[in-house]
This record gives structure tokens, C-alpha cells and sequence, in this order.
């Protein structure tokens, strides 16, 4: 039997712990990857330590469970139905897994498929577990199996690290492209230095964006975000007092932007979106991706009035994961501006208190199996 080590939590509030599994064959549609580097969610901590009390809408894996969501590596070996795809490929594995056979799925629909499950991390649906059940395997491991239709292929000047950044940045693409965002446009990130707002700075700028306003606490931060595009990039201190759709309308003649992003996550104040939206202009469109839990009182009268819309927004598809490995090959979306922790498959427990400690999105947590 061949095999391979992986970490694995055993029990809810556990330390993770390195085990010898067997190592995984791919079936005909599915390719192995070797794990190069896997992303560390934010929010994982706080997922394995509430097990019991987590959101029964979004079912989490069985335990034993593999975590990590957020794979890069080398393809290791392909199952007999894979052609287009060869080992030695360099790829980006996009977790996000659908049933493959519902009405959602066969529309080609497959963020929207009732049984979405992330690989690695948790499920939207009950048919989650059987999608587990076929892919227990997350991106803490030295490998994991994929179907190959799940594949981003990276170009050489994409490095490992900097593709384990691919969820965050592809969440932010993909709102953007909800809110129908196009060159020249103007754009309102709420919580801009974040991990989801940077990426939504990086994917704004390497769409064309002709001015972004971005919101933020720690002045450091906010000034190394500026330096990405000094001309196009105007920040605002939310620490500063003074509403942030004042700011924004001030310095556009009191038009407004065409997009707001709203990166912030749980926690943080209803008052801060309801503001971040005031900034929008006739016909403009929110679009939530960050996790926003508190309730919005919002007004839809108004809303109808100015054609205002407020749209969720999860994850991305591999077409838009494709898109932006070419547009890192092209030199559009700069990448170079992460700084890589890198920690082994033995020290993921250290990773989890890296990332809590991080400085603003900048910092890349990565576990290198
Ligand atoms: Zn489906």
C-alpha cells in the first residue's frame, strides 16, 4: 500500500495531527495532486474549535477530517479519462465542488448546485457529505485527488505561494464581475487591506479601474495600498470619524461610484455597509462577499427609486480562476505583492496563530506539505 501524511483534525477544539493515510488513486475524471502550498483560512480556528455549535446550513466534513482549502501543486498522476491534462502540470486545485448531475449542475451552474461543498473546509447543502464522502481529501496533505474539471493550470511566473492567495482573489474577481464591473469604472472597497479587500484592489486594478476608493483602519496599511497605484487609489481612515459616502461623493462631484465590495466579515457593524451603499450611484451595485452577518435594514423604496442593487456573491468558477492565471501571465494582475509564511505540515497548529496574527492582507499563510 502506498501511502502519504496528512494532517487531520480528530475531535472538535483538537490540535491537528500528522497521519499516515493511504494514498488516494484517481478515479477516470480525476487527476492526484502533489500539495505544494495550501492556503490558511482566517476562519479556520474558529471552525474546528465550534464543531458542535457551527451553522447546521453549512454541514462541515466527518472526523476524522483533512482541512485546507486552498491547493496548489504539481499534478502527481491523471485518471484514465484525462487527456488535455498530464502529470508535471502545475495547477490551482478550485475546491469548490458541485454534484455534477442536478438541474444547477447540468446548466453548467455549478456555484449553484444545492450540494456545493468547499473541499477542505465546509458544505452548503445535505448533499455536502456525499460529496466528502468521494473527496475527503484537503490541501494539508502531501496529496489529494480533484476532478480535473476543478483545474486552474498556472503559468511558470505564478509561484505556489502566491496560488494558494487564488481564493481570496477569485472571490473579489468574480463579484466584480457580478456587479458587471468594466474598464473605467469607479469602485468603493469596504475594508480594502484585508485579505478579500486586497484582493479586490489587485483584481480592480488589473480590470482597468480609472479610480478606487478603499476604506481602512491602520494608516500603514492603507498607505502601502495606495503605493500599488498611488494616482488611482484614494483611501479613507475609518478610525477618522466622518462618513465614507461623504468622502466618495465629495471627490466625484457628487456622482458617486459605480461598485461597492463589501469585504467586511462577521462583526462588523451594520452602520459600515449602510454607509459603504450611500456611496453608490444611481443604477450602482453592492455586492457582499466578505461574510457580513449583521442584519441590514435597508430601504427599498429608495432602493428602487436610484435602481440600487445589493448582491451575495461566493466564491468563483474555474473559468474565472483560468482568467486569472492568465491575467498574471500577462503581467495585469500583480502578484508580487504578497509576503509568504510559510510552515510544514507538522506546524499547522503554528500556521493557525500566524494567520490570527497577520499584517493585513499582505501577509500569505501558507502550509508547504
Ligand atoms: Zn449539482
Amino acid at each position: 500500500m502506498k501511502t502519504m501524511q496528512a494532517a487531520r483534525l480528530h475531535q472538535e477544539g483538537g490540535a491537528f495531527s500528522v497521519d499516515t493515510i493511504e494514498l488516494p488513486d484517481p478515479r477516470p475524471t480525476d487527476v492526484l495532486v502533489q500539495v505544494k502550498a495550501c492556503g490558511v483560512v482566517p476562519n479556520l480556528r474558529n471552525v474546528v474549535n465550534h464543531y458542535s455549535t457551527w451553522f447546521p446550513f453549512l454541514p462541515l466534513p466527518k472526523l476524522p477530517a483533512i482541512y485546507g482549502l486552498d491547493a496548489a501543486g504539481v499534478v502527481a498522476a491523471v485518471g484514465s479519462n484525462v487527456t488535455a491534462i498530464k502529470p508535471g502540470d502545475r495547477v490551482y486545485v478550485n475546491p469548490g465542488l458541485s454534484c455534477g448531475s442536478c438541474t444547477a449542475c447540468r446548466r453548467n451552474d455549478q456555484i449553484n448546485c444545492p450540494a456545493f461543498t468547499f473541499q477542505g473546509y465546509f458544505g452548503f447543502g445535505p448533499g455536502s457529505q456525499q460529496i466528502y464522502d468521494k473527496y475527503p481529501y484537503g490541501g494539508f496533505a502531501e496529496h489529494l485527488i480533484a476532478p480535473v474539471s476543478s483545474l486552474v493550470r498556472l503559468p511558470e511566473s505564478v509561484t505556489f505561494d502566491q496560488a494558494a492567495r487564488f481564493g481570496y482573489l477569485g472571490t473579489a474577481y468574480s463579484a466584480l464581475r457580478k456587479a458587471n464591473f468594466a474598464p473605467g469604472q469607479t469602485l468603493l472597497i469596504n475594508g480594502m487591506t484585508g485579505t478579500l479587500g486586497l484582493g479586490a484592489l489587485l483584481l480592480a486594478l488589473a480590470m482597468g479601474a480609472s479610480r478606487i476608493f478603499g476604506t481602512g483602519r491602520n494608516e500603514d496599511l492603507l498607505r502601502k495600498a495606495k503605493a500599488l497605484a498611488p494616482d488611482r487609489i484614494h483611501t479613507i481612515t475609518l478610525s477618522a470619524g466622518g462618513s465614507m459616502h461623504e468622502v466618495v461623493r465629495d471627490a466625484t462631484d457628487g456622482y458617486g461610484v459605480d461598485v461597492l465590495i463589501e469585504t467586511l466579515g462577521p462583526g462588523a457593524p451594520a452602520e459600515a455597509t449602510l454607509d459603504a451603499i450611500k456611496a453608490l450611484r444611481r443604477g450602482g451595485k453592492a455586492v457582499a462577499c466578505g461574510g457580513m452577518a449583521d442584519p441590514l435594514p435597508l430601504d427599498p423604496f429608495p432602493m428602487m427609486c436610484q435602481q440600487l442593487s445589493y448582491i451575495g456573491s461566493l466564491w468563483f468558477s474555474t473559468a474565472e480562476g483560468e482568467d486569472m492565471a492568465a491575467m498574471a501571465q500577462a503581467g495585469t494582475l500583480d502578484l508580487s505583492v504578497f509576503e509568504h509564511q510559510r510552515f510544514g505540515l507538522t506546524e499547522i497548529n503554528e500556521a493557525l496563530d500566524a494567520v490570527e496574527a497577520r499584517n493585513g492582507g499582505f501577509t500569505n499563510v501558507v502550509v508547504t506539505p
